[in-house]
């Protein structure tokens, strides 16, 4: 069979994308003859498009032609004008609630039960910091717990410090202040630090322990402040026996076999090129859709790259208390970014553009595609943890290393990271797993891609195949059967959480 050459997604699309580089003279069916080379990835008309006219895929429009395009032209992001952005004004709800779902060929997992919310992937000591001054203490510290004590408790999988540039230096009451403090407050909490709180501070710093903390936990038994130790050797001693007890509690949880709706994951894409949203994110979407039929809950996220698609989602929401957090929260960015004197358009980098992604509507349509066809079923704002099941939108930022944070302070026990490009990202806390769009991707980053989707552009596996295989791998990485590249090297970034509000 000769390989396909192009891909149209819907049938109003009068663009397709090349699979692969195509040359100028080439013939790729329906009388079409290339009038220029096409990298992969990229966009040729496949009518003539008079100025002014919709240039269309996924059947929505992307934009208008600034000039009069012929048919087999490639077009690049400079020969489109951006449509307006979707009004947030009487979303339409509830018009695309499917039922039928692909059913999970696996219904249980083995996580680490918690006592509340969703269970553990991961057995971890987590030490927080309230404040970034305490930051290289704690480093220097758990390197050493690493060494000294980890190897004692062999049912705990590590020991992670947790910190992040947020604690002092801010205007701790700003409006804006609540999205930085709550990601602090839930990631004290999350599963995989198995209800195990411990907290480190400097002791004058604005981000005060009953800011993130229950009354009830601020105690000897939770919290040490470095100012109240005499020195090097009895701060590290001070850190390392609190360190010891909370070791000793992790050391008694065992993995043990749990429902699906037990699961809370992350999607996340970066690094998008123009197959993400045709083989990646599909594939990715299939697999969650099957996690959320056997009772599991997925967030996906990224609100500047799903803006342009904001109707699709809505049209997906249960109720119009959800529909309406989703144009809240859509607001709130557009807002956002309007004070900073940027809008949506800021989003697609040279990366994307050079993968095709012409601008910003084309890479929403690739991005929803990653959230399946599951009903959504709560919204929830920057580091809220959910209180559904189901398929939920997670208002973050779209960038990769704020994106992360925010889910994983909503709960994640794992990522599935979706790119095109190619990146090394990762996470302490939670696994992230990666799909990538292309199977040269795969072949160049051979061992630092887990997953090619490569084969639904060429047709040589289905989204059903690939997604069900993305599946497998979800559960066996949530189980500790198997562990995604960025596991196995120690490729994890920085907690970078999401502040808006001011800096002091
Ligand atoms: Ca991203």
């Amino acid at each position: 069979m000769e390989k396909r050459l192009t891909i149209k997604v819907n049938e109003k699309d009068n663009v397709a994308v090349a699979i692969r580089d195509l040359e100028k003279g080439e013939d790729i069916g329906n009388g079409i003859i290339l009038l220029s080379a096409i990298p992969q990835a990229h966009k040729i008309a496949l009518e003539d498009i008079e100025k002014g006219g919709k240039i269309i895929r996924y059947g929505v429009t992307l934009g208008y032609a600034k000039e009069k395009i012929l048919k087999g032209s490639w077009i690049n992001e400079h020969m489109l004008d951006l449509p307006k952005s979707p009004s947030l004004d009487n979303l339409e709800w509830g018009t695309n609630i499917v039922t039928d779902l692909p059913d999970p060929p696996r219904k249980t997992w083995m996580g680490y039960r918690n006592a509340e919310g969703p269970a553990g992937t991961k057995n971890m000591l987590g030490i927080v910091t309230t404040v970034q001054c305490a930051a290289g203490v704690l480093k220097v510290a758990v390197e050493r717990i690493r060494k000294e004590l980890l190897p004692l408790y062999p049912n705990v999988d590590d020991v992670v410090a947790v910190t992040h540039p947020y604690g002092c230096g801010v205007a701790i009451n700003a409006p804006m202040a609540v999205i930085p403090i709550r990601a602090v407050t839930n990631l004290i909490k999350h599963p995989n630090f198995g209800g195990e709180v411990m907290v480190v501070g400097l002791g004058c710093e604005k981000l005060t322990y009953d800011r993130v903390l229950p009354p009830d936990l601020i105690n000897d038994e939770n919290v040490l402040t470095l100012q109240d130790y005499a020195g090097h050797d009895e701060m590290m001693n001070a850190i390392l026996s609190m360190a010891r007890r909370k070791l000793e509690k992790l050391n008694r949880r065992k993995r043990e076999e749990l429902p699906l709706s037990d699961l809370l994951i992350g999607l996340q894409c970066g690094g998008s090129d123009a197959f993400s949203g045709i083989t990646a994110n599909p594939s990715v979407g299939y697999a969650a859709d099957m996690i959320v039929k056997g009772g599991g809950t997925v967030l996906f996220s990224e609100v500047t790259e799903v803006r342009d698609g904001v109707n699709f989602i809505a049209h997906r929401c249960i109720s119009k208390e959800v529909c309406d957090k989703l144009a809240s929260e859509m607001s709130w960015y557009d807002s956002y970014l309007e004070e900073g004197g940027v809008d949506r358009d800021a989003n697609p980098t040279p990366g994307n553009k050079k993968g095709g992604l012409a601008n910003i509507v084309e890479k929403a349509m690739g991005s929803i595609a990653k959230s399946g066809r599951s009903p959504i079923t709560q919204v929830l704002s920057p580091a809220e943890k959910p209180t559904e099941k189901g398929m939920i939108f997670a208002a973050t930022p779209a960038s990769d290393i704020v994106c992360g944070p925010c889910q994983v302070a909503s709960g994640i026990g794992l990522q599935v990271f979706m790119t095109g490009r190619g990146t090394p990202y990762g996470l302490e806390i939670a696994p992230v797993i990666k799909v990538c769009s292309r199977n040269e991707l795969k072949k160049h980053w051979f061992d630092l891609i887990d997953i090619s989707a490569g084969d639904v552009a060429t047709g040589e596996k289905t989204i059903a195949e690939v997604g069900t295989e993305i599946f497998n791998f979800i559960l066996d990485v949530a189980s500790g059967i198997k562990k995604p590249y960025s596991d196995v090297y120690g490729f994890h970034n920085d907690m970078c959480i999401f502040n808006p509000a001011p800096i002091t």
